[in-house]
């Protein structure tokens, strides 16, 4: 048995598991191109291919490191306790954010109503499913949705997890309708707090930095799916600058690496300053563990050992192995779990 490091677990706070399927595929066009790709895919899931192509990728994402997943879930009631079986039989932590859908995507996303949403969480949670709320997005869900989910969030004391501004047309289609951006119409509907996780925030202006920031609401970073979907660079510097949470996401699982979604964090924010450190190496595996386990309302999740033998570690001296981590060293230095 070789010499190794006990660290805290990392949290996924935010994966679509089903778009595993889709890397290498969809190539070209844009986001919304990708999209049509994805929308094909989970048309095409059902509660058996959910339970045995979820455990499958919960192994990886557990290989990998991730001890937590936040499941951000809009396949149907079926596939979700699908997804909580195969989590467990892949020895992972699941927080099932149930998604509430009323308009777009496919029909098997949507509920009919908001009280219809909200009928398939308390089943959830009947069943004993740990859950958070999520309205999809700006986009999916109107304002009376989101003041309602807002409103039962804060009353059962869960977690609320939202995307807001991935894309610039979704930042267009708010201010036409509603006559503010994404994150100002959660604001004003009461879904942002210190219990809310925003997905993204990738175009977020300094005014809704600012609403993030007063309210104590975490923003999930996902940088290595709004790479492959060429959403754009997180504002990292102005992030931090502010305080704001972070925490990491695989998203749509194109990599399974959360050093790598570490370094990309602390790579944006250097390409956008000019300087290194812009976030601390503590930091960095703090936004990977502790923050993602907030943003799920975790206060448990199991620890990992990173092998210290690997030979991406070979020559670095003990106390500068957490920087060798996140600066140069991919998931595989963590140790196969027991
Ligand atoms: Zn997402």
């Amino acid at each position: 048995m070789g010499d190794t490091l006990i660290l805290p677990g990392f949290v996924d706070a935010h994966s679509h598991t089903f778009q595993r399927a889709l890397r290498g595929r969809a190539a070209g066009g844009d986001f919304w191109t990708w999209r049509e790709t994805m929308l094909a895919e989970a048309e095409r899931q059902t509660p058996e291919l959910v339970r045995v192509s979820y455990e499958e990728t919960y192994r990886e994402l557990r290989a990998a490191g991730y001890t937590a997943v936040g499941e951000f879930h809009y396949l149907g009631l079926a596939e979700a306790f699908a997804a909580v079986e195969a989590a467990a039989a892949a020895g992972v932590e699941l927080v099932l954010l149930h998604v509430a859908y009323a308009r777009g995507g496919l029909p098997r996303f949507r509920q009919e109503s908001v009280a219809a949403y909200l009928a398939e969480v308390e089943q959830l949670r009947e069943a004993g499913v740990r859950v958070g709320v999520a309205p999809h997005s700006v986009r999916a869900c109107p304002s009376d949705w989101l003041a309602e989910i807002g409103r039962y969030a804060e009353r059962e004391q869960l977690p609320l997890h939202v995307h807001a501004d991935e894309q610039p047309q979704e930042i267009e289609e708010c201010l036409a309708e509603h006559g503010c951006r994404p994150i100002e119409l959660l604001g004003r509907t009461r879904c942002l707090g210190e219990q809310t996780t925003v997905v993204h925030a990738t175009h977020a202006d300094g005014s809704e930095l600012d609403l993030l920031a007063a309210t104590g609401t975490t923003v999930c970073a996902c940088p290595t799916t709004e790479a492959d979907l060429g959403d754009g660079f997180l504002p990292a510097q102005r992030m931090r600058t502010r305080t704001i949470p972070l925490c990491i996401g695989s998203d749509s699982n194109v990599r399974i690496d959360p050093l790598e979604e570490l370094r990309e964090l602390e790579g944006i924010a250097r390409r956008q300053t000019g300087r290194r450190g812009v976030f601390t190496t503590e930091e960095l595996l703090r936004f990977g563990s502790e923050t993602g386990a907030r943003a799920l309302g975790l206060d448990a999740w199991p620890g990992i050992e990173v092998d210290l033998g690997h030979r991406s570690l070979a020559g670095v001296a003990r106390n500068d192995v957490p920087g060798a981590l996140v600066a140069g060293c991919g998931a595989d230095v963590v140790m196969a779990p027991n």
